[in-house]
């Protein structure tokens, strides 16, 4: 098989979607769709589970989070589809950016008896900056949920896309009878509980058959009615319009009853688009990497710390974006100008670990990082460019982290330094003095860090408040001015936990007299590689 068609099979998508909405439920039963696991069931939750990633997990239950993201590969009818999962919790917004930015197309979960929530509009939003193509599932149509036509016109006004529905539900709640294909003239009917199982797939040609009128009964002719209604007020399906990320096509089904969800994947991996050309910059001058060049290129999105209680380690998670990794190829790790030779990458077959033989433009491979891979990384065959628009966000809150053991101090700075390494949180060392600190995004973050500084790393910690506003990253074209900025604000700098300066700012109005007194030195709120 060339390596070419190989690339033109991967599906490499996320989910966005409110909490609650039913991601954790539609990601089990698409693995299951895939038919790498047979009971659905084991994606999150139960301790000794095999997917169940880490044990800080149970910190993920206490909360009813889901902290923990991973990867999901599964073929399904001809193609290999990688699913990343994103972390639901706003407080980790940062990682869920991150890993969109690895992603070719998203599918957006939406609650039927809810609608269009807070936080599938935040993550819409980040689709958008890249024009990522999005399909919707609108679930619970087993639930009464409410009026089809008014979540449409709601998915157009407060998302601004147009909404185009391929299937239509037949009823809902207990009166449920399944859905209609619009484009196929298929009646799909709705088996219900049914939930582990894939149910038998019974489907009616015809909405003018017989048997769609014994089915449909009482509600034939209403049904006759909204179809016509729906036909002519909403958008047709336009293939190029949804890869152009200006229309999202409408599934609707009940994740819970495994019902509507094979119809939206069978579609799926048609439509989404395949792995897809990605910029790079190399000597400042911006160009194009094609997805199916034959040299291999990468980049890091996300790194997490022990993953797994039997792996003590940390994985980067590397998008493959051209070409093909193949076990024990020597890689160029460009920002450190260094070669090195990978011998066991591991790939996530449906969140289970594997070291990876080969792995194709679009997949997602773990590295081992022992330290000197940081997220936004770029790896290539050799080339000297980085793939760029893979940020760090400068962190809102802050706070002075102690130890309850001061004899583990090593332990705590190593725990910090991998912990940031994750880019959730940052770890600040002030030069004035030896404090800790601790700066994230959310406030659950810092429970986070302590948790696992406990049960990771055996710390107890504590935190105290500091009086920090906000952090910058400092850089300075003019080595002269730079010296001269480094020694007036000595007591304001600090080393993150990738070694690069950074200025802490007690206030707001500290921050702008800074900025007003050193105007050569840039003030960073994002930082990229
Ligand atoms: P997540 O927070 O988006 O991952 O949502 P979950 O998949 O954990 O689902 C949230 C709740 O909704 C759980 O109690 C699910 O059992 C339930 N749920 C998910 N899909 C459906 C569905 O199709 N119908 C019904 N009635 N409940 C569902």
């Amino acid at each position: 098989m060339s390596l070419q068609s190989e690339i033109g099979k991967r599906r490499t998508f996320a989910i966005i979607s409110h909490p609650d909405a039913g991601k954790t439920t539609i990601t089990e039963k698409l693995i299951l769709l895939g038919q790498l696991i047979q009971v659905a069931g084991t994606v999150k939750g139960k301790k000794h589970d095999k997917a169940a990633t880490s044990d800080w997990m149970s910190l993920e239950k206490e909360r009813g989070i889901s902290v923990t993201s991973s990867v999901m590969q599964f073929p399904y009818n001809g193609r290999v589809v990688n699913l990343l999962d994103t972390p639901g919790h706003e407080d980790f917004s940062e990682d869920t950016y991150r890993t969109l930015t690895a992603v070719d197309s998203a599918l957006m979960v939406i609650d039927g008896a809810k609608g269009v929530e807070d936080r599938t509009i935040k993550l819409m939003n980040v689709c958008r900056l890249r024009d990522t193509p999005i399909i919707g599932f609108v679930n619970k149509m087993d639930r009464d949920i409410r009026d089809p036509i008014e979540l449409l016109d709601e998915i157009e006004e407060v998302l601004g896309i147009a909404a185009a529905p391929i299937n239509w539900p037949m009823g809902m709640g207990r009166e449920f009878k399944g859905v209609y294909n619009l484009y196929t003239d298929t009646l799909h009917v709705f088996q219900p509980g049914k939930g582990s199982v894939i149910a038998d797939d019974i489907r009616i040609n015809g909405l003018e058959s017989d048997e769609a009128k014994a089915l449909l009964d009482d509600e034939y002719d209403n049904f006759l009615d909204e179809i016509e209604l729906v036909r002519g007020a909403s958008h047709e399906f336009d293939l190029e319009a949804y890869l152009a990320g200006q229309q999202t096509p409408v599934f609707f089904g009940t994740a819970l009853s495994n019902f509507g969800v094979r119809e939206m994947l069978d579609d799926f991996v048609q439509w989404a688009p395949a792995p897809l050309d990605r910029e790079v910059e190399q000597a400042s001058e911006a160009r194009i990497i094609p997805a199916k060049d034959e040299t291999f290129s990468g980049f890091v999105f996300k790194i997490q710390a022990n993953m797994d209680p039997k792996h003590r380690d940390r994985i980067a998670f590397m998008r493959v974006c051209s070409g093909e990794y193949s076990k024990g190829m020597k890689m160029r790790h460009v920002r450190i100008g260094k070669d090195v030779k990978i011998a066991d990458a591991v790939s996530f077959l449906a969140g289970d670990r594997e070291l990876v033989e080969q792995a194709v433009s679009g997949d997602i491979i773990g590295l081992h990082n022992h330290g000197t891979i940081q997220i936004g990384d770029t790896f290539t065959e050799g080339d000297e460019f980085k793939f760029t628009g893979i940020p760090h966000f400068a962190p809102e809150l802050f706070r002075r982290i102690r130890l309850a053991d001061p004899l583990k101090s090593k332990q705590l700075q190593k725990g910090l330094q991998q912990l940031s390494e994750e880019g959730s949180t940052q770890v600040f060392m002030p030069q004035k003095n030896s404090d800790l600190i601790v700066g994230a995004v959310g406030m659950l973050q810092f429970d986070v860090v302590v948790y696992r500084l406990k049960d990771e790393y055996k710390v107890d910690a504590i935190y105290e408040p500091v009086n920090i506003h906000t952090a910058r990253w400092v850089e300075c074209d003019d080595p002269k001015a730079f010296e001269e900025f480094k020694r007036k604000c000595a007591d304001n700098l600090a080393i993150d936990g990738g070694g690069h300066l950074t200025y802490l700012a007690p206030t707001r109005v500290n921050l702008a007299l800074a900025e007003e007194r050193h105007p050569e030195v840039r003030f960073r709120a994002t930082r990229e590689h």
